[in-house]
């Protein structure tokens, strides 16, 4: 692999103790480049613009997938990854739904340890820091034919993260925007998407709400996302949320919290779960914690609901299940507790 190296880091520039989302990236980063039937020339360079034709494909047709996960460093200093096969094998599978062709194992692999190993010192330490990585895959092609390109790049950024205490929010319910159809990408984790979700979320926003509780696109009557991230409900005990389909996407957080809650003896329920069920059990008092859940903040709970003109509060304040889960969650990923999953992957380098 052909590395360019920074002449001078940036690092000392960076405050690691008041890290917000997104907005700062490592020295360097990498690339590979899809021509001709194959992925070949992977690189890493510095982190610095890049120079594309304006009529590449990913300006006109989005052809474009993503992916986000985090590495984070131990007491010893040692470099662990979340489920990182998942992200790999979810990238594919968004691509192929976007007909892009997927990323090698390998070149996703070596790509990602390679700059790793340039970078570690990026990886902050301390509690709930990390170094947010993003994978993703876009259409590079320079001709403004509408059909799938011929050309892409695969690159990966690295972003150190500090703690993400968010504050708990207040979500709307869609009753006429979707996220996701029938047959479509929602499944996929594809720029458009975010892309059409930004302006039904600015509409909640203006009413007060920080965010779209997303409803199936046929009926409005079943829940399926919070914002970008899957969600859950505490009705009494049982925890509830409901199954990956076409619409919704299959997140690795959302998947590792029902294995813990399981192995926490807590009752899940993994089925349909539908608005006027949220109601009911609203006005029983039942309903009480719900949460999003993601890479990015792991566990994000929900104080209200709207629908219509009815507000629902959560009613659980203590020994709530989202505390619980995040926590352990939270100990597998930073290596301070047990991983009896066996998901966190050390990174060595050779
Ligand atoms: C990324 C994403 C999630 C969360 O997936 P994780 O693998 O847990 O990070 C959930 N919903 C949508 C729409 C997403 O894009």
């Amino acid at each position: 692999m052909q590395i360019t190296k920074i002449n001078k880091s940036k690092i000392s520039t960076v405050d690691f103790n008041n890290l917000a989302f997104g907005n700062i990236f490592s020295d360097h980063m990498f690339i590979a480049d899809y021509k001709d039937g194959e992925w070949s020339n992977s690189r890493i360079t510095p982190y610095e613009p890049l120079t594309i034709s304006p009529a590449s494909k990913i300006f006109h047709y989005g052809q474009a997938v993503f992916e986000g996960m985090k590495a984070y460093k131990d007491a010893k200093e040692q470099i662990w990854l979340f489920r990182p096969d998942e992200n790999q094998k979810r990238l594919n599978l968004s691509a192929e739904r976007l007909d892009m062709p997927g990323v090698p194992k390998k070149i996703f692999h070596e790509g990602l340890e390679e700059l790793l190993k340039l970078d570690s010192e990026w990886i902050p330490k301390g509690k709930g820091k990390s170094l947010y990585i993003r994978p993703f895959i876009f259409a590079s092609e320079d001709t403004i034919i509408a059909t799938s390109s011929l050309e892409y790049k695969f690159i990966i950024l690295l972003s150190p993260v500090g703690a993400y205490f968010s504050k708990d929010v207040k979500l709307k319910i869609a009753d006429k925007y979707s996220r996701a159809a029938n047959g479509g990408v929602g499944f996929a984790k594809a720029a458009g998407n975010y892309a059409s979700s930004f302006y039904p979320t600015r509409l909640a926003k203006k009413e007060g709400f920080d965010q779209v509780i997303w409803t199936d696109d046929a009926t409005h009557t079943l829940i399926e996302e919070a914002g970008v991230m899957n969600v859950m409900f505490r009705i009494n005990d049982k925890l509830i949320t409901a199954p990956t389909s076409d619409r919704i996407l299959d997140g690795i957080t959302r998947k590792s919290l029902l294995e813990i809650a399981r192995s926490e003896n807590i009752a899940v329920e993994v089925r349909d779960i539908s608005v006027k069920e949220l109601l009911e059990a609203n006005k029983k008092g039942e309903l009480q914690e719900a949460f999003g859940c993601g890479t990015a903040a792991i566990v994000s709970p929900i104080y209200a609901i709207g629908y219509k003109d009815i507000t629902m509060e959560m009613t659980q304040k203590e020994n709530r299940y989202s505390e619980l889960l995040k926590a352990k969650l939270f100990e597998i990923q930073t290596k301070t507790g047990e991983d009896k999953f066996g998901w966190s992957k050390q990174v060595t380098f050779s």
